[in-house]
């Protein structure tokens, strides 16, 4: 899997990338990164990336050539001679669990442009990317928070970047067979089973017995519906969107609070 990062804040990337899984995903082989600083491919004295946008408002827009400049020349020397082109943008389509996945599952180079200022020429969106991709429902100063979270959640799935496979199957998120979007992982406690801080005054925060029982179907069934009371609470719009896969409380739309 190799992904190419095109952006004006190359060093954006230094500390992201030299951590955890991503950074032994890296060492490994299992993941590439390269990151493509934006203004190579300008042509003027001053390496100019933006302009006033047409129309009349505050503000820089990113231009189009040497964007457009910079996905050929990449594409050109991917495997293939071209490669996926992703637009980072607040316009574009929610990245979710489904989403990763299927970039992960992708053969061929991945390139991810970062905006900055206003944002792209719409252009790059209409004719360059294959896709626009949106992190959330919220406006970054730039794309490249983005593609560090594309980069981790897509490294993560490719096999072998984390040490027990089966561990990024039972996710929160993870795609149903069925396609849909999964529902939240089930709770995790780890010792002491019982934490006492002298400021509860003799109380106690208690790990559920059932975990300690040893009883491993109880155990699965508590997960169970601990995942569903979790997903109920904090993401009823994932009970929506799944399908029957925890108990018949998961059937769409059956449980929204
Ligand atoms: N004017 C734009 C709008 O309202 O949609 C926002 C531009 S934002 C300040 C600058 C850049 O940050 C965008 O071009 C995009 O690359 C990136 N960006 C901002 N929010 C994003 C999001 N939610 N997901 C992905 N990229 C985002």
């Amino acid at each position: 899997m190799k992904f190419h990062i095109v952006t004006i804040f190359p060093e954006f990337f230094q500390g992201p990338l030299a951590c955890g899984i991503l950074s032994r995903a890296r060492k490994a082989g299992l993941v590439d990164i390269e990151i493509h600083d934006l203004r190579k491919w300008t042509s003027d004295t001053h390496r100019t990336v933006d302009d006033r946008p047409f129309g009349g408002e505050e503000g820089m827009v990113m231009k189009i050539e040497p964007i457009d400049a910079a996905v050929a020349e990449i594409g050109s020397r991917c495997p293939g001679g071209s490669a996926w082109t992703v637009l980072l943008s607040a316009q574009g389509r929610l990245f979710d669990q489904v989403a990763a996945r299927r970039l992960a599952a992708r053969q061929d180079d991945v390139v991810l442009v970062c905006g900055r200022y206003e944002g792209v020429d719409e252009r790059v969106a209409q004719h360059l990317a294959d896709e626009e991709i949106s992190i959330g429902s919220y406006v970054l100063s730039g794309g490249e928070w983005a593609a560090g979270v594309i980069v981790d959640s897509v490294a993560r799935l490719c096999p072998g970047a984390v040490g027990n496979a089966a561990s990024t199957r039972r996710e929160s998120f993870e795609p149903l067979d069925s396609g849909g979007v999964g529902i939240l992982d089930y709770p995790q406690y780890t010792r002491p089973a019982r934490y006492a801080p002298a400021r509860l005054g003799g109380r106690s925060w208690d790990v559920p017995e059932v975990l300690l029982s040893g009883h491993h179907e109880a155990v699965a069934r508590w997960r169970r519906d601990a995942a569903l009371e979790k997903t109920r609470a904090n993401r009823p719009d994932l009970l929506r969107l799944s399908t029957p896969m925890a108990g018949a409380d998961a059937t769409p739309g059956a449980t929204e609070n």
